[in-house]
């Protein structure tokens, strides 16, 4: 039996093909999976469980039935997606994981994170990733109008795109030492992250030990998945 990761999918309504084919993806292959790992960034952007959007109806039914189907679902906040709640979680029948977190699949450990915690360089970035974790900040702003938090989203995520195309690009990608640290607090050998769109898998060494990191991909252009069985995890393209 395989349990399937993925992550940063960024399903919004303006693209239908992701959404279309991470729908036939838990229709298909995720019904005869062991569980299902969804590691932040589902959707592009969440404002709150109480966002009536007709998009994330079908994709909460899709969830829904999974988890009926008695296929554990878990999921983990991405930097867009971490209004997401209890209620969506009680909607859709999945466990809400803390990040990182530890888990053991196949008899071997893995820490699993969204990975945007482990972007030290962009100290910018990490100041509002702070702000905006921050339960008092959440609690404001999800007291405030649907309208005025649909708005508040749509400037945040031009503020991140212009960000984002001004830093240099090795500063946006994860900072090795901070890798190996979570490791090594954790005394796990292996991560499991996306957020950074580079899918791949890294080795190297902490302590003389050999160690990994498995980046999963976007699926802009075609799925990413990570499939683990009792070979261990393979990182994966689908195609659409
Ligand atoms: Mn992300």
């Amino acid at each position: 039996m395989t349990t399937l990761f993925v992550s940063d999918l960024h399903l919004e309504a303006d693209r239908p093909d992701i959404a279309d084919q991470f729908l036939k993806f838990l229709e298909t292959e995720a019904l005869h999976a062991d569980a299902l790992y969804i590691l932040g960034d589902l959707f592009e952007s969440w404002v709150g469980d109480d966002d009536p959007n007709e998009h994330y109806a079908w994709i909460k039914q899709g969830l829904r039935k999974l988890s009926r189907k008695n296929i554990p679902v878990f999921f983990m906040h991405g930097n867009r997606d971490f209004m997401i709640g209890a209620d969506f979680a009680a909607e859709t029948a999945i466990t809400i994981l803390p990040d990182p977190c530890i888990t053991e699949i196949h008899g071997q450990k893995v820490l699993l994170s969204h990975g945007d915690a482990y972007c030290t360089d962009d100290v910018e970035y990490q100041a509002v990733r702070k702000m905006t974790r921050d339960p008092q900040w959440q609690a404001m702003m999800l007291a405030k109008p649907l309208e005025e938090r649909l708005a508040f989203a749509e400037q945040a995520r031009a503020a991140s795109q212009a960000h984002s195309g001004n830093i240099d690009q090795n500063i946006a990608d994860v900072n090795q030492n901070a890798i190996e640290n979570a490791l090594r607090e954790a005394e796990v050998s292996l991560m499991l992250h996306g957020h950074t769109h580079r899918p791949a898998v890294h080795e190297f060494e902490i302590d003389g030990q050999p160690a990994g990191r498995i980046v999963l991909g976007d699926w802009y252009e075609h799925g990413s998945v990570v499939r683990w069985d009792d070979d261990g995890p393979a990182l994966n393209s689908l195609e659409r």
